[in-house]
């Protein structure tokens, strides 16, 4: 069908704000969260909040550093279960 309409629409993560019309990247103070369809503008934002603290917000007050934190020991649990399940 219309082949032109291709290339129209910018990829899913990367938009232009319509509330500051840059951007929408990291390092313009811009965020997405795909999971919650939720996208975050700190030049915007009424709170002043930065990308960072409003992403800790939405993981329900876990910061990025926590949430590696957790991801590793995880990791780390399922390497130890795995180990022992090979010991007996
Ligand atoms: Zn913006």
């Amino acid at each position: 069908m219309a082949s032109a309409a291709a290339g129209v629409f910018p990829p899913r993560c990367e938009r232009t704000c319509t509330l500051c019309s840059q951007r929408t990247t990291r390092a313009t103070g811009h965020s997405l969260h795909c999971p919650t369809r939720q996208s975050f503008c700190q030049v915007s934002d009424p709170q002043n909040r930065t990308v960072e603290q409003w992403l800790t917000e939405l993981r329900g007050g876990k910061t990025e550093k926590e949430m590696l934190r957790d991801r590793q020991r995880v990791n780390r649990k399922k390497k130890k279960a795995a180990t022992l399940n090979s010991e007996y």
